[in-house]
């Protein structure tokens, strides 16, 4: 018989992913965004600073 495993949230394989809003990578989550992944747009600093300005 085999022990349960502990089944992880996310694994390699199995990170959710998201398309950033700036450069258009794909990026995958990170532990840091655990908690806001839902607003998450981009894929680091540099991008959310660099954000495509809105219509002016
Ligand atoms: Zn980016």
């Amino acid at each position: 018989m085999a022990a349960p495993a502990p089944t992880p949230r996310y694994t390699k394989s199995t990170l959710p992913t998201k398309v950033c809003a700036t450069c258009g990578r794909p990026f995958a989550w990170r532990k840091k965004w655990a908690r806001s992944w839902d607003e998450v747009k981009y894929c680091g600093e540099k991008c959310q600073r660099n954000r495509p300005k809105a219509a002016d």
